[in-house]
């Protein structure tokens, strides 16, 4: 067989994307321009969605071991707590926030992705592509000095935000950069009032500063600067962090050693469309926005999840390639709203006027200490309430709920759906259906209580359901493939 799919950059999402295609038995390759991996720790949070979906390539496990948990995130201002958030009680077998350095959970990707057969080939570079309705011209220079072209079935492009496939099919990446600087320090430090399982937000007349726990007294810093000064931000100091740390609070905390100190600016920016006929755009390459919440890179991983199966599925014939057109509508209405959020989140900490700092303050207190908006918050931070409630694949349902296009959620006892090396559908039915499909596992789960026939997707959203018995319904469903 060829290799049918080229994937374009070996971060988080290339990683996850190459990872999912070999478990489903898809030949890849995937290629990375560096020579070498970047050591620094960039995104550090694992969200429980993302756990749940790499649990099935059996990664979880590694990544828990390697990582901290946080069950709790809290907003103080000085002494006084604004809101307290926790995760333990979120519907699903990860209730917590996994912190781990980016270099160490692209490590432990790239282990899983090499036992399924993928080789990550470093300094491999691609130059450009061309496409036409049966196939992708790549051109790609090799570390010998080699350049060649070569012909794929797709392309996904998960070459970051500067994404080299973006800027040759000519996409446009709309969208603003946010007028601030923010400071990021990863510290060893000693006296914080919170324990090690808390992200701790303080929230000053000057700006935020917000604590990230990554390893024993070590912690993720990051605090705004202010207006944007000069070409590029320029770094604090350790002595710099250390006054911004006094200033903001908690003034206990003592800064010791720096292991990587950085500054960014917040671009918020998503392409129209993921999909330029056989090439696909993911994460980075796809969406940026304000780190505020720590999505962005489970939100490009969740492309990966998404474009995975029915990649799959197309590759090996198994379904019509009519299939793949969901994949930019559901992503881009998800990457949409991570940007609305973030931005949100982050303009509402900047907020720099003394009276209404008072009134956030309080009405944040206020709203945040409900019940049934700590809940929605902590669905939408997990990412267990992302669904496609408009996507095209969604077919009819019997119940009010859950409608098609949401998450379902392992049930316990009971694996992750979509595992094997065949991305197939599974049918939670109180009864075998009179038919076998190529499409449907043979593995059938109960019923669940809100539905006599659920038909589930392979990565773990309701695709449609039927009163028990009308196995019609759930055949004319799958002939749509
Ligand atoms: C300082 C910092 C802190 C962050 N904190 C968080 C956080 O807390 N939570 C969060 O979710 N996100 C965070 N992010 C964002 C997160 O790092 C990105 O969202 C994530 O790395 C995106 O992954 P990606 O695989 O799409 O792109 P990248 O990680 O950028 O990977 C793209 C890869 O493609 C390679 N490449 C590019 N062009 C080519 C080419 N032509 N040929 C071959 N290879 C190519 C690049 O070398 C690179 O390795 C942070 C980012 C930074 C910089």
């Amino acid at each position: 067989m060829t290799d049918s799919v080229l994937v374009v950059g070996a971060g988080p999402v290339g990683l996850t994307m190459a990872l999912e295609l070999a478990r489903y038995k898809v030949p890849v390759r995937l290629i990375e321009k560096a020579t070498e991996r970047a050591g620094t720790s960039r995104a550090i949070a694992i969200w429980p969605r993302t756990l749940e979906l790499l649990d099935r390539a059996g990664a979880t496990s590694e990544l828990v071991e390697a990582g901290v948990r946080v069950t709790t995130a809290e907003i103080n201002a000085g002494e006084k707590q604004i809101a307290r958030i926790q995760f333990e009680g979120v519907e699903s077998p990860h209730k917590f926030v996994l912190m781990l350095a980016q270099n160490e959970t692209e490590a432990i990707l790239q282990r899983h992705a090499e036992a399924t057969g993928v080789r990550c080939e470093l300094g491999v570079e691609l130059r450009r592509v061309t496409q036409d309705d049966k196939a992708v011209a790549a051109t790609i220079a090799y570390p010998d000095g080699r350049v060649q072209t070569e012909s794929f079935d797709w392309v996904v492009a998960c070459d970051g935000a500067h994404s080299t496939v973006r800027h040759n099919l000519g996409m446009s990446f709309d969208g603003d950069l946010i007028d601030n600087d923010w400071g990021l320090g990863d510290f060893y430090l000693t006296g914080a009032p919170f324990g090690p399982d808390v992200l701790a937000n303080y929230f000053h007349k000057d700006g935020p500063i917000i604590y990230f726990p990554l390893a024993p007294n070590r912690y993720r810093i990051i605090a705004s600067l202010g207006p944007s000064k000069g070409d590029r931000p320029v770094p604090p100091t350790a002595e710099e962090f250390q006054t911004l740390v006094t200033t903001r609070g908690p003034a206990s905390i003592k800064l010791g050693e720096p292991v990587w100190i950085s500054a960014f600016r917040i671009n918020e920016r998503q392409v129209q469309n993921y999909r330029d006929g056989r090439i696909f755009l993911a994460g980075d390459a796809a969406h940026v926005h304000s780190p505020a919440g720590g999505q962005g890179m489970n939100t490009g991983m969740q492309d990966a999840f998404n474009l995975a199966w029915k990649l799959a599925l197309a590759a090996r014939g198994m379904a019509a390639p009519t299939l793949l057109e969901s994949y930019s509508p559901e992503r881009h209405a998800v990457g949409a709203e991570v940007i609305a959020a973030a931005g949100k989140l982050t303009k509402m900490a900047l907020i720099s006027n003394p009276v209404l700092q008072d009134i956030r303050n309080h009405v944040a207190h206020l709203i945040l200490g409900l019940p049934p908006v700590k809940h929605a918050l902590v669905g939408q931070m997990t990412e267990i309430s992302v669904g496609y409630p408009h996507s095209s694949l969604n077919g009819p349902y019997a119940n009010a709920s859950p409608k098609p296009g949401t998450r379902m959620p392992p049930i316990d006892g009971e694996t992750a759906y979509g595992l094997g090396d065949t991305p197939l559908f599974t049918l939670c039915a109180n009864e075998p259906p009179p038919f076998n499909h190529p499409l449907v596992s043979s593995a059938m789960r109960p019923a669940t209580a809100a539905n006599d026939i659920a038909l589930v997707r392979p990565d773990g959203y309701l695709a449609m359901s039927a009163r028990s018995g009308d196995w019609d319904s759930v055949r004319a469903y799958l002939d749509r493939f």
